[in-house]
């Protein structure tokens, strides 16, 4: 017996929240590039990170994907070039087909089902107000299914109370799938309040995925000292699961992987709920399980606010490959 086994461990009491971790969507985007990748060898071209996480991307890029952020960037080309789970502007599509460019689509269905919408209303001579953060790739995708322009992003109640509008009665709004359930639903109450006419989904925007993840988290964040998110910073469902547990009562840490967690913060914790962001591979929950278990005598529970069984078929330029 070493010495370092005979030092007594601390007790800590881990609630693992389900589900978390990978969605539907993003289960489908990476079995896209790797299908690719045994249909036409390496390499294949992928715009922009195939999901917003790190090990997955650095994973395919070792197995022969190409990562880049811009279409200029891919050559001349025969190797195909996928199209990430956020989706992309109606330019880039074009871009590809006139360059002639094997493009393979692995947006999220739900993502297109939120294209279609905004495409819907604009086709029946609506302002489409669009629920999301500037810049997040799947918003920028969204706004680029319709004409410069036609698209206004409201990121918060204060942009509603400064919106102005010619026509205040030809309304239509949709969101980004991966907000915070309770933020979203206080910018929809605000323009619903001042534009009591305007028109919102059928069916929620926000995805099974990220409404069943934030429930997880709702449910063990009043239950634990501090909650640990897996994910990585620019990932939106990762982030949005942090605030939840920290407007639940919970500390929160957001972090990438086991050598990112700042210990300095556990010293006093008996109770940690974990959870993992919709690009998040379970394989780093393991990882950091494993580090907790070095240092602490871990029990693990399982808090499960849903049960999923939602899968996606692969994009159709690659089922039709066998
Ligand atoms: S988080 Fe939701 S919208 Fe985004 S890829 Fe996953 S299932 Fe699709």
């Amino acid at each position: 017996m070493n010495a370092q086994s005979r030092i007594e461990k601390p007790p800590l009491k881990i609630l693992l929240c389900s589900p978390r971790g990978f969605c539907a969507g993003v289960v489908r985007a990476i079995d896209a590039v790797e299908r690719a990748l045994t249909v036409y060898g390496a390499p294949v071209y992928v715009r922009h990170e195939i999901v917003h996480n790190r090990y997955v991307v650095e994973a395919l890029k070792a197995k022969g994907a190409i990562f880049v952020e811009e279409l200029g960037e891919v050559p001349d080309t025969p190797a195909p070039v996928i199209f990430s789970a956020h989706g992309v502007p109606k330019s880039v599509s074009a871009e590809a087909a006139e360059r002639n460019l094997l493009a393979i689509d692995a947006t999220c269905p739900l993502v297109t089902k939120v294209h279609r919408e905004a495409e819907i209303h604009h086709r029946r001579g609506r302002r489409v107000l669009l629920v999301g953060h500037a810049g997040h790739p799947e918003v920028v995708g969204t706004m680029g299914q319709l004409p410069d322009g036609a698209v206004v992003l409201v990121e918060s109640v204060a942009d509603v109370g400064a919106l102005t509008l010619d026509d205040e009665q030809d309304l239509a709004y949709v969101t980004q799938t991966t907000l915070s359930l309770d933020d979203s639903q206080e910018i929809v109450e605000a323009l619903t309040q001042r534009f009591p006419t305007i028109i919102g989904p059928y069916k929620e925007d926000i995805c099974y995925a990220t409404t069943n993840r934030q429930a997880a988290v709702k449910r063990v964040a009043p239950l634990v000292d501090a909650v640990l998110v897996v994910g990585s910073p620019n990932s939106s469902n990762s982030q949005r699961l942090r605030e939840v547990a920290e407007r639940s009562g919970a500390p929160a840490q957001l972090v990438q992987s086991r050598n990112e967690i700042d210990w300095s913060l556990f010293g006093a914790v008996r109770t940690l709920g974990i959870t993992a962001g919709a690009s998040a591979p379970e394989v780093l929950v393991e990882e950091i399980m494993g580090a907790f278990a070095e240092r602490f005598d871990i029990t693990v529970e399982t808090v499960s606010a849903a049960d999923e069984n939602v899968s996606f078929p692969l994009p159709r330029e690659l089922r039709a490959v066998v």
